[in-house]
């Protein structure tokens, strides 16, 4: 049995913890919402628990095509034991459709289809909000090497197209997504997996025929209903099931309505 240890690192929407094996760690999934370089911020009951359950399912399937990542096993409504590796520490950024921060960066319509998927750098680091650079920063700074980054890109459009097919077979566009990648020794050699989370907080997720918002940008535009939209990707993916789902959202309602007793 594999035990729980101290806090190692808290962000903004999950917690590591150290576990009693020194190879694994257990990622803890938060109610917290941020966008906008952390300037809102709020806490939406239920989110992680929605989370940790999407990124289970969309992780152990890339798992099965052959993309080594990060997920062990779901522990429970919250946790995931996960491999400890050493994040690269570039958020990639694959688009499908412009939306978001490249509307408004080039003056690119909202929605607009791209003639092939895109892949934008970004470095991790809050303090400068995630800016965005070339490829040739990663090198200059050795972020990660050539090698690292061309193994990151095969494994990006292989993750791009599975996701497009896996997302419209159950009505759903998969607009863009962030990625993160880690570094793990397998057998004495250092391999580049697939590590955080893939979930409506780092997908944009459009309803195919209504083009809904189904992701993290109901809380970004006030748009409300966060929940029940991913409650209807995890419902769609096939991860809630009616019973299941009642079940979670009487919960969410239970909570809340303690907290509003207190
Ligand atoms: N994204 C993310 N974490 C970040 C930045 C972006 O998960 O720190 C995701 C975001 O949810 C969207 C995609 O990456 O699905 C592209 O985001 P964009 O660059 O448009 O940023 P935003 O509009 O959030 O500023």
């Amino acid at each position: 049995m594999i035990k729980k240890g101290k806090k190692l690192y808290e962000g903004k929407a999950k917690i590591i913890y150290a576990t009693s094996d020194k190879n694994l760690v257990i990622q803890y999934f938060k109610d917290d919402a941020t966008a906008f370089n952390n300037q809102k911020k709020s806490t939406i009951e239920g989110k992680g628990v929605l989370n940790n359950r999407i990124s289970e399912h969309i992780l152990s399937n890339l798992s099965q095509i052959g993309i080594k990542n990060h997920l062990v096993k779901r522990l429970n409504m919250r946790e995931q034991i996960i491999k400890l590796v050493e994040i690269i520490p570039i958020e990639f950024i694959v688009r499908n459709v412009a939306s978001g921060s490249i509307t408004k960066r080039l003056g690119i319509e909202d929605g607009t289809v791209l003639k092939e998927p895109l892949l934008e750098y970004c470095l991790k680091d809050d303090a400068l909000g995630d800016p965005l650079i070339a490829e040739e920063h990663i090198y200059a700074f050795d972020w990660a090497n050539k090698k690292e980054i061309e193994k990151v890109k095969k494994m990006i459009l292989r993750i791009n197209d599975f996701m497009i097919g896996m997302f419209r077979g159950i009505g759903i566009k998969l607009i863009d997504f962030k990625l993160e990648f880690g570094r793990i020794k397998i057998n004495g050699k250092t391999e580049v997996i697939l590590a955080d989370e893939i979930s409506p907080d780092t997908c944009r997720l459009w309803d195919s025929i209504t083009d809904k918002k189904l992701d993290k940008d109901r809380f970004r535009k006030d748009l409300g209903d966060l929940i029940p939209a991913y409650t209807e990707v995890a419902k769609r993916l096939g991860i809630l099931h009616e019973q299941s789902n009642v079940t979670a959202v009487n919960v969410t309602k239970l909570s809340s309505v303690k907290k509003k007793n207190k």
